[in-house]
């Protein structure tokens, strides 16, 4: 007798093909597509969106899905592959379809509409949409609640399974607590760290070449993937096999050069998923804040590192000689690692990051609870800004409509960034206990850094949520000090703070 999973299997292969073209158009749509495909494409789209749905809620899949439970005969991956359908299924099952896609009809009008409010600097046209958006989701939320669960766990549950607002609410204490201070000192340090010479006409031809090598150099295989150009670096991937990233390039060198080694960092976990797992429904990173734990190692804690530049500098040099030819390593590594209060999120120096995300995560808290109304959320981003970073935006365009995020409905997902820091410096104390990172580096040996990640985090998939990942490879339960010692000893250094 066939078992209920072989049954259930080609539905799963079916929702994951059509989740793969609707990710490929996804990509298209941000690097290449012409300009006027958008509406005709747009309804490519959302019919393949609803065979999705209907691949994925369907009585029968319903049906094996309960059935394989109770035949109990799974594999490691099939349990995972059930579990993780569920989920989907649970989330599914609570919302009535047409609210769900009344929903999916707002957040298509609410991201133009907050576009054009960010273009024309006016909150008060984009405040009736997100007000909207917002109650969809509080109502949604409170479908899938159970009695006595907050609103707020189960919007976290979508992007960071195993996190409450408790265990999130101790984890900004320490931020506000320990990061914020560091991070006056700083500013108020007597220190001054130039880095005018990042600046200047580069081609894009250059710093392409230099990209592509760059990437290359960090663990991006070009036989497995692809690199184009986008407004804002994202990576992507269909599987395993075709991983593709994207970056940027503008009159800072820093700025598309870390973000290719950032989005190598995704690239790099899923490279590394098993061939068992991929195209599957966990074949993909554990949750958004490991996957930010794995481009964040790579981009910050690796890539702005003395020792990762010590064999390439001499290429970065000759590559940009009119600015960096007088530049010597140590004065390069030291501009790259320089802090300074800004207004925008994505363009935010590793010290400061967290605070941008400490603003956003108490604002949505209170929105969810119903504490603060959105016509208010202008005046408290700025009062926020200005107690963490001690800067105001003056317009809304650089601040509160910064990001699109909240447009789209994503209430709970910004924390996952400030995750990803901690997860990154907790794997990385534990990993210099059974490595000599900085000699590797100097060596040029990031494969063996590569391996150690590959084993203890990427192959995994969603077989383990993040925080069995960081218990599985650290021996500890998640721990916020390591995020905190990691900064403390590079900025205090840095600064030359006692
Ligand atoms: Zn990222």
């Amino acid at each position: 007798m066939k078992r209920a999973f072989d049954e259930l299997k080609p539905y799963l292969d079916q929702a994951m093909a059509l989740n793969t073209a609707l990710v490929l158009f996804e990509w298209d749509n941000e690097t290449l597509a012409p300009e006027e495909a958008g509406g005709l494409t747009g309804r490519v789209i959302g019919l393949l969106s609803g065979q999705y749905f209907q691949a994925v809620n369907n009585e029968q899949v319903v049906a094996l899905a309960k059935q394989c439970e109770a035949e109990g005969n799974l594999t490691e991956a099939e349990a995972a592959q059930v579990k993780e359908l569920e989920k989907e299924l649970e989330k599914l099952s609570h919302i009535p379809r047409k609210e769900y896609e009344e929903f999916a009809r707002l957040t298509a009008e609410s991201t133009r509409v907050w576009a054009k409010a960010k273009e024309t600097n006016d909150f008060s046209c984009f405040a009736p949409v997100l007000k909207k958006v917002l109650e969809y989701q509080k109502k949604f939320a409170g479908y899938r609640a159970k009695a006595g669960e907050k609103l707020m766990d189960v919007m976290l549950k979508d992007y960071e399974p195993g996190f409450t607002t408790e265990l999130l609410d101790q984890f900004f204490d320490v931020i506000r607590r320990e990061i914020v201070p560091l991070f006056h000192e700083v500013r108020d340090s007597k220190v001054q760290i130039p880095d005018e010479f990042l600046t200047g006409d580069f081609s894009d031809e250059t710093q392409e070449k230099i990209g592509r090598f760059v990437a290359e150099y960090t663990g991006f295989d070009f036989r497995k993937g692809v690199m184009a150009v986008s407004a804002h670096p994202f990576t992507t991937n269909l599987h395993n096999k075709d991983v593709r990233i994207t970056t940027h390039y503008t009159n800072r060198l820093d700025s598309s050069l870390f973000s290719i080694i950032h989005e190598t960092g995704h690239a790099i976990y899923e490279f590394g998923i098993r061939d068992d797992l991929t195209q599957t429904m966990v074949g993909q990173g554990a949750s958004m804040a490991m996957h930010e734990s794995q481009s964040r190692f790579f981009e910050n804690i690796i890539g702005r590192s003395r020792s990762f530049w010590e064999p390439i500098y001499p290429k970065l040099q000759e590559a940009f000689s009119e600015n960096l030819g007088k530049v010597s390593l140590e004065e390069f590594v030291k501009a790259v690692n320089k802090a300074q209060a800004g207004l925008i999120r994505t363009e935010a120096d590793e010290l400061t990051y967290s605070l941008h995300i400490l603003v956003r995560y108490e604002l949505e808290k209170e929105l969810i609870e119903g504490n603060l109304q959105v016509e208010d959320l202008p005046g408290a981003w700025a009062d926020k800004y200005e107690e963490y970073l001690g800067i105001r935006p003056e317009t809304v365009a650089e601040g509160v409509l910064q990001d699109i995020h909240w447009s789209q409905g994503s209430f709970g997902y910004f924390p996952s960034y400030a995750l990803g820091n901690a997860f990154g410096a907790q794997l990385y104390y534990h990993m210099k206990k059974e490595m000599d990172i900085d000699g590797l580096l100097a060596a040029g040996k990031l494969s063996v850094i590569r391996d150690y990640l590959r084993e203890h985090v990427h192959q995994y998939g969603k077989l383990k949520d993040s925080r069995q990942i960081l218990k599985d490879a650290t021996g500890e339960d998640f721990d916020p000090g390591y995020y905190v010692k990691y900064l403390k000893e590079k900025y205090k250094a840095l600064y030359q703070l006692s």
